[in-house]
């Protein structure tokens, strides 16, 4: 542990906030305000990730190190970490939010290995900052956990995400009302320490637009550029306009992936879209079990359902739009933003594409193929058919003679799957008889598809397991769901419970089929 080396750029090369308090405020002029995490009663280190531990060099016994639970609880901080809560605004369900900011997020210092790796450790949950504004600063295990998990299962699954390094209990309690109805309880509190490149989100450039605090943005810009895109030319005359276009090129790759493995992010805000392209804040997020576009996790959004899972590319890129803007003041010419934007189109149109040539095993979806595929997906709608079972079981459908047989684990109701039997029949046949005419061998189209279409994902239900588990002081299931996420494209014999579809018994349950946003 004592050899993590700390660069903090973040601080040192932007301005911060003269002010040291954390007396809630509006920061103008900075980037960032210095913190202390608060103190916590008795930490208990609840899981941790090996993969992120190596990759900062941390070794099992710097994990079992007493001082490994102190520093990633707040309690204590390594020499060189210089703790600060970042400022930023946000759009949040397509309103203008003003100041928001890192209200329970402190960045304890920025890591860099000896291969010159960048890793900012976060902690999520530490306590008050500048911007918790009326909020505790703290997180509950049930959101904690959640997000552990499904940091280091989609960072497996081959997704672009903030990874986890750590769980904590904090031997607190927090008390919340989970669906704002007027029943708070006291619930565990925890702490995730979140590792990134950079934690910059689009909301971190549209506040100083909004404010006019032009030269800020300008220095935001420019620092950006040279930390966290040192493959671009910070110094070429067009860099904003690459810039952008990059983000767009990187968050529409990143949207065709939560396409691709049925991921709802559940807050798809401004603030809580990152500048690299990667997921960030999981809050109320969910896996699509029953397929249908107007799934939403998030109970606050069930009205508007801005943020249902067919929505996701649409309002990815009107978030690039809000970007766009607040970028605009820097350029006398936006033609290079409006640009970017028609790129996101376009990376996002291709990827669909390809993603969905790997997902059905064809060798692309040219424009005949394009029905063939919505056809399914109105058919999966229709008949309430699991997306991930269905996906997985298409591998298995033998071409020469096509049946509905591998799909039939991913059906939820036994009626529907029998009243659209002749239409899954028709697009079974017409499926065939298209994949038969890329003359793929078997094995090759196969395993193409298995690497497309994962066997295991963090169900809701599964999540919602661990965490009652963990409740009652049990986090067996955290390591074995870890254990399993790692592997999600593999069959793991004896972890079929795993890939199973939602039991009955989740399916109106909170914290299953429906979330807050209090965590
Ligand atoms: P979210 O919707 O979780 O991304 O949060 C939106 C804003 O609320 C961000 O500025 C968060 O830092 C802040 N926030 C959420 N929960 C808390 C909390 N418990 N304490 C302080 N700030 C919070
Ligand atoms: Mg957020």
């Amino acid at each position: 542990m004592d050899r993590l080396e700390f660069d903090n750029r973040f601080l040192r090369e932007l301005p911060g906030d003269p002010d040291d308090s954390l007396r809630p405020r509006q920061v103008t002029g900075a980037c960032w305000s210095r913190v202390r995490p608060t103190p916590v009663a008795a930490p208990r280190l609840l899981a941790y990730s090996s993969e992120v531990a190596a990759d900062l060099g941390l070794s099992p016994a710097d994990i079992a190190d007493p001082r490994f639970t102190e520093v990633f609880s707040g309690n204590a901080l390594l020499p060189g970490m210089d703790p600060w809560a970042a400022c930023y605004g946000g759009h949040q369900f397509g309103n203008w939010a003003g100041q928001l900011g890192d209200g329970r997020a402190i960045s304890l210092g920025e890591a860099v290995t000896p291969e010159g790796r960048r890793h900012e450790l976060q902690l999520k949950g530490a306590g008050l900052t500048p911007y918790s504004r009326m909020a505790d600063g703290r997180a509950v295990l049930r959101s904690s956990l959640r997000e552990f998990l499904c940091s280091e299962a989609m960072h497996h699954l081959g997704v672009p995400t903030t990874r986890a390094l750590s769980l904590v209990l904090t031997g607190e309690d927090v008390v919340r009302d989970m669906f704002y109805d007027g029943h708070p309880r006291a619930e565990p509190g925890a702490i995730v320490c979140r590792v990134a490149p950079s934690f910059i989100r689009l909301g971190n450039f549209e506040i100083f637009a909004a404010r006019g605090e032009h030269d800020l943005l300008a220095q935001l810009v420019d620092f950006t550029l040279r930390r966290d895109f040192p493959e671009l030319d910070a110094e070429a005359p067009d860099r904003l306009g690459r810039w952008f276009e990059e983000v767009c090129v990187r968050t529409a790759r990143l949207i065709a992936h939560w396409m691709r493995v049925g991921f709802v992010h559940g807050v798809m805000n401004t603030d809580n879209l990152s500048i690299l392209g990667l997921t960030i804040d999981y809050g109320p997020y969910g896996w699509l079990e029953d397929v249908d576009p107007n799934w939403t996790p998030n109970t606050t959004d069930a009205q508007g359902r801005r943020y249902a899972f067919g929505r996701q590319p649409e309002i990815a890129q009107w978030n690039l739009l809000c970007l766009a803007r607040a970028l605009a003041p820097l350029l006398e010419d936006p033609e290079p933003l409006r640009a970017g934007l028609e790129r996101y189109v376009d990376v996002y149109s291709d990827a669909y594409r390809r993603m969905h040539a790997d997902k059905l095993g064809l060798r692309e979806i040219g424009d005949a193929d394009t029905e063939l595929v919505q056809r399914l997906y109105r058919l999966m709608h229709e008949s309430e058919v699991d997306f991930t079972l269905a996906f997985r079981g298409l591998a298995d459908v033998a071409l020469d003679a096509p049946s509905l047989a591998p799909l039939a684990p991913a059906f939820y109701r036994e009626d529907l799957r029998a009243r659209h039997d002749p239409a899954w029949r028709a697009w079974l046949a017409d499926y065939a008889a298209r994949a038969l005419r890329d003359g793929e061998p078997v094995a090759e189209r196969r395993a193409r598809m298995n690497a497309a279409n994962p066997r295991y994902v963090l169900r809701n239900w599964l999540a919602q397991q661990a965490i009652d588990r963990a409740e009652q002081g049990d986090s067996g299931m955290i390591d074995e769901l870890l254990e399993v996420l790692r592997r999600p494209y593999d069959d793991q014999p004896g972890r079929e419970a795993f890939a199973a579809r939602r039991p009955e018994w989740a399916r109106h349950r909170a914290g299953c089929s429906m979330l807050s946003c209090s965590s």
